[in-house]
């Protein structure tokens, strides 16, 4: 089902049966703690499976991101010590390929046209109004959304065990592509991680409810799904999520010895605290012995698989 058109486009060679990770920042605003927490979740988990990592730039909507974020964000892993495998990919730069799985989608009867306005729906699932044709034809635009089918979906996390979801109850048919043209995040995720040969998705727990739609989406195109790994989210003094949309404080990439203390608190925060920071003069020199360590070690925080 997962037809030719489908296949890698993208030049990574270290693809194939090894693990394959990534990190999937939105340029919506610096990288801070929380982020810091996601990427480093990601990275150990490939490397230290002798593995390939790769950075992706989540940058489709327009409206709430900004190159300057995107050089920022880059700038910041980089003092962090962390290397990425390829190029740094792009979204804003696939729409082509978007629009391409979307017609796809549609032509194996596995989408439709919507009128329905948000401002209008009250229920939290979406109640499949358009689903035998748009309730308003002569609306001006129209989203396009993914009929889920009521067949439980089930998938793997590691720190989180097996999962599994009737998506009818949970969300509805959803949004792949929205009325203004925007790709969702969703969508934009499974066809990019697809693409790369993503083996496994280590990400912050607030993606969790993301992932049914997500394993949907890897069904209807007839691929198998990686394994998931949704680590705890870091919060601030109050229990609040850090997120940029919060104004989380950025990483510090101009001062050395506290980058590397945000390195190690991170590492702490994934309960991995095994070599302290203050043996190392830069978090390059740190997370490579940490990585080194980790690999040889095998006992695991659950995330991590152990
Ligand atoms: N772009 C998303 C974010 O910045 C992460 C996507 C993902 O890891 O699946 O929150």
């Amino acid at each position: 089902m997962y037809t030719k058109t489908h296949q890698a486009t993208l030049d990574i060679s270290a693809a194939g049966p090894r693990t394959v990770g990534r990190f999937a920042p939105s340029p919506t605003g610096d990288l801070h703690f929380g982020s810091l927490v996601a990427a480093l979740a990601s990275y150990l988990s490939v490397r230290v499976r002798n593995g390939s990592w790769h950075l992706r730039i989540e940058d489709l909507d327009e409206q709430r991101c900004h190159s300057s974020f995107a050089k920022s964000i880059l700038k910041t892993l980089e003092v962090y010590g962390f290397e990425w495998d390829g190029k740094v990919i792009l979204q804003s730069q696939r729409k082509h390929v978007y629009d391409e799985k979307m017609q796809w989608l549609r032509s194996n009867n596995l989408t439709y046209l919507c009128s329905c306005k948000r401002k209008n729906l009250v229920e939290a699932v979406y109640p499949g109004f358009c689903r035998n044709g748009p309730l308003d034809l002569s609306a001006a635009t129209f989203s396009t959304r993914f009929k889920v089918s009521s067949q439980v979906v089930s998938f793997e996390d590691r720190r989180l065990g097996a999962c599994s979801q009737d998506p009818t109850l949970t969300q509805g048919d959803f949004q792949i592509q929205r009325s203004d043209g925007f790709f969702s995040y969703h969508f934009a995720v499974v066809i990019d991680d697809l693409e790369l040969g993503v083996t496994e998705v280590v990400r912050g727990e607030d993606l969790f409810s993301e992932t049914t739609k997500q394993v949907c989406l890897y069904k209807a195109l007839g691929a198998n799904t990686p394994i998931y790994s949704h680590v705890q989210l870091a919060v601030d003094p109050h229990g609040k999520k850090l997120s940029k949309q919060n104004c989380a404080e950025a990483l510090n990439t101009s001062n050395l010895p506290t980058a590397l203390a945000q390195l190690e608190s991170a590492f702490r925060h994934l309960e991995l605290s095994k070599i302290p920071a203050s043996d190392f003069s830069n978090p390059s020199e740190y997370l490579k012995a940490q990585v080194n360590l980790l690999s040889s070690s095998k006992t695991w925080p659950k995330w991590l698989g152990g």
